[in-house]
């Protein structure tokens, strides 16, 4: 087991780390297979933002294309695999209508005690669904970027945008 400290420093460990949530996602909410994710490293207009390492398109039909940016790799896993299931949370929003009914038909006890924020809100939805599909809390750290380390904050703070 590597310890959140471990940097993710190639594309196979980046290409692993996405297809095991994945996996996990589908195993709780099997519609999501009907889903199909591919990703690459690449360019983006978000990335000029200093947050900005990675960003999901949805091409509609369930197609979707996550991009990283180069400076994915280098970075710690506890930062990747926040970012990783953030973005499935955006997939599993933008895919499957009335993910809510999917989860609590999935989740029914842990769903009577969580309310997914609304479509107004797609970043906090993006973090609910991943602390649903994966039991992680998506913290952010100093720099504002999504992590699954213990010394970040939580809830998404209002100034990233909701
Ligand atoms: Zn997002």
């Amino acid at each position: 087991m590597s310890s959140h400290n471990t940097l993710v420093s190639d594309q196979e460990t980046l290409g692993k780390l996405l297809a095991s949530r994945w996996k996990e996602a589908c195993a709780v909410v099997d519609r999501l297979e009907d889903l199909n994710v591919g990703w690459a490293i690449g360019e983006s207009e978000h990335f000029r933002k200093e947050r900005g390492f990675a960003v999901t398109r949805f091409f509609g039909d369930g197609q979707f294309h996550l991009i990283w940016s180069e400076e994915i790799l280098g970075q710690p896993l506890s930062r990747v695999d926040a970012i990783t299931c953030h973005e499935i949370g955006h997939v599993a929003d933008f895919g499957l209508p009335f993910i809510e009914d999917h989860l609590k038909e999935a989740l029914p006890e842990r769903m009577e005690t969580v309310v997914v924020p609304p479509e107004s809100q797609r970043e906090l939805r993006a973090d609910c669904l991943a602390y649903l599909l994966f039991d992680v809390l998506i913290r952010y750290d100093s720099e504002d970027i999504q992590t699954l380390d213990p010394s970040g904050v939580a809830p998404r703070p209002e100034r990233l945008g909701l």
